[in-house]
């Protein structure tokens, strides 16, 4: 009998029935007024489930766009802007501020730490930037930002718009818009809320919709706030054809973390990453990230010497699990796990179970079942 597939990837993540089944339905027109309500309930809860007094935006798109809306509406040419690496999608944001002509600033992490909160302090103190982003999980590193703090000490900068790369974060780690001070933070819908791909979230204060207003025409369309308002005020009306069924998808995805409660689901996910990183660094695992600073949405881990990469994910693979590779000098060294979103502990067993048997496949000496003692052990605390 064929094994399960598994995607076990940081996005797309494991898509439940429940919302596999709202994928499924039958089309109704955007005008449809059970589809306006279903909408307008989703952009209401959307709000609240993150407590953001501006709007929501749940749009169609990737976590890319939302990165590209949220620089669009809050910058201009020539503005100063700080960008705080600590991977691969930090860099990301630099090229994306650059080819829109904003003076960069970019402060990297060797790989597996954090830009302490007092060096961004200083750096913000030395000239005046019109915003900072952050990427609250770097899926490159597996880097949690300390968001709460930075948000806190951005309180003394309140000129300057906190943007918060929340798509490997947000409906996993706990993330509150108004209290940790965020004037941007943006999903997608494939990481933590365990959606299909193709729609991001974007949150924005009302101090980011305010320098919206400053600005005047900006040189981008679709994703203009001011297009968009409108219709997050009153989806009957029409600027641009939403993603109907992913639209329910993602109202069923947020029901789900509503039962759950937001503030549980963050604590579950915590316990349930620790258990993993306990248990597969028993299996000769390093964990790239340090532990003062370590996601609880993926695992980024570095192979034990002499382990290969091809053969060890393509084994795998075979077994029914996908996970991902290292990026940029992790290529080859590193495999990256999702643990976030609708999975449970049987999920994990399961996942466990295959890289204990992958790792035996490739000649090392595995005492079967020992990391699932490790993982029940950390559960059961
Ligand atoms: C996945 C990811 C993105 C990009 O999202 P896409 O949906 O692939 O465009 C951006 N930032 C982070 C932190 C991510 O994990």
């Amino acid at each position: 009998m064929v094994n399960k597939k598994m995607v076990m990837i940081p996005g797309p993540t494991p898509v439940t029935k429940s919302i596999q089944d709202q994928m499924g339905r039958e089309i109704q027109a955007f005008g449809d007024p059970r589809f306006v309500n279903d909408y307008k309930q989703l952009i209401d809860e959307l709000g609240t489930l993150l407590n953001c007094s501006g709007i929501t935006f749940p749009l169609a798109g990737t976590g890319t766009l939302a990165m590209e809306m949220s620089l669009s509406n809050v910058t201009k040419r020539g503005d100063n802007i700080l960008i705080i690496s600590h991977g691969y999608f930090g860099d990301r944001f630099a090229e994306i501020a650059e080819r829109k002509g904003l003076k960069t600033d970019v402060m990297h992490s060797e790989w597996g730490k954090i830009v302490p909160v007092e060096d961004i302090e200083s750096k913000l103190r030395e000239k005046h930037y019109a915003a900072i982003t952050v990427s609250h999980v770097d899926t490159s590193t597996g880097v949690l930002a300390p968001i709460a703090e930075i948000g806190d000490m951005m309180k003394r900068f309140p000129d300057t718009l906190f943007i918060v790369d929340g798509v490997a974060a947000t409906g996993g780690e706990y993330t509150d818009v108004d209290r940790m001070n965020i004037d941007i933070l943006f999903t997608g819908s494939q990481k933590a809320f365990g959606v299909c791909p193709g729609m991001f979230i974007l949150w924005a204060s009302k101090k980011a919709l305010l320098r919206r207003k400053e600005l005047g025409i900006i040189p981008e369309y679709y994703v203009d706030f001011e297009k968009w308002i409108p219709i997050m005020e009153n989806p009957a009306m029409y600027f641009a054809t939403p993603a109907v069924n992913l639209v329910w998808a993602m109202l069923e995805a947020t029901h789900i973390i509503m039962n759950e409660g937001y503030k549980a689901r963050a604590e579950r996910h915590i316990k349930n990453a620790r258990a993993m990183q306990k248990a597969l660094t028993s299996l000769g695992f390093t964990i790239l990230a340090e532990e003062s600073h370590r996601a609880s949405t993926l695992s980024n881990l570095v192979y034990p010497n002499g382990l290969d990469d091809a053969k060890f994910r393509g084994s795998l693979y075979e077994e029914g699990i996908t996970v991902a590779g290292g990026l940029a000098q992790y290529a080859g060294r590193m495999f990256r796990l999702g643990h976030m979103g609708n999975i449970d502990m049987n999920d994990e067993v399961a996942v466990l179970g295959v890289i204990e048997r992958a790792l035996a496949s490739c000649g090392r000496d595995i005492e079967f079942g020992s990391s699932i003692g490790i993982y029940f052990s950390e559960m059961s605390k």
